[in-house]
């Protein structure tokens, strides 16, 4: 499988938007292939020249509250199993919730190599949430926009030295 970075957090933070971000056309192909889970999709990731394998935690979306905890905790720790390094999404316009610390939580425990990454940071809308980041003591959040393209170069640097 080679490198493999996985997309973990809460519902709604645009993991999937990322991955097809990293991912474009290129899922097609790797749908066909055999153990792919409907609850982790596995994509060929590009970034300028870095070349890896990406998972995403999907999944999540139909789960009712009092499910959501268990299975997020479950599935993100199936993929902490398999990745290299967690992209740790959070919304930085939403700010930091339970939720999110809850994963980061499991995370630290899971001893997982994490870049924290503050999504919806397009224009200065997420700098509040991307500061409120630094909070969860996984280290300086990237500050990204998945829809818009924003940040992929400072999300180079912080990938390129581990790929
Ligand atoms: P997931 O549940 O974590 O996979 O989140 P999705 O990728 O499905 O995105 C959830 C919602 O956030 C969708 O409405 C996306 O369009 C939106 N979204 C994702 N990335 C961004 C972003 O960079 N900026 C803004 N403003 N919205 C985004
Ligand atoms: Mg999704």
């Amino acid at each position: 499988m080679g490198f493999t970075v996985a997309i973990v957090g809460r519902p709604n933070v645009g993991k999937s938007t990322l991955f097809n971000r990293l991912v474009g056309k290129r899922l097609a192909l790797v749908d066909d292939q055999p153990g792919v889970t409907r609850d982790l999709r596995e994509g060929a990731a590009r970034l300028a020249d870095l070349r890896f394998t990406v998972i995403d935690t999907a999944g999540l979306e139909d789960a009712t509250d009092d499910s959501l905890q268990g299975r997020m905790r479950r599935l993100t720790e199936r993929a902490v199993g398999l990745a290299d390094v967690c992209l740790f999404l959070v919304d930085a316009r939403a700010g930091i919730t339970a939720l999110d610390q809850a994963l980061a939580d499991l995370l630290r425990r899971a001893g997982a190599e994490v870049i924290l990454v503050a999504n919806k940071a397009e224009g200065q809308a997420g700098s509040g949430g991307t500061w409120d980041a630094f909070g969860l003591g996984l280290g300086e959040p990237v500050a990204v926009s998945a829809e818009h393209g924003e940040g992929m170069q400072e999300l180079y640097t912080r990938l390129a030295p581990l790929v």
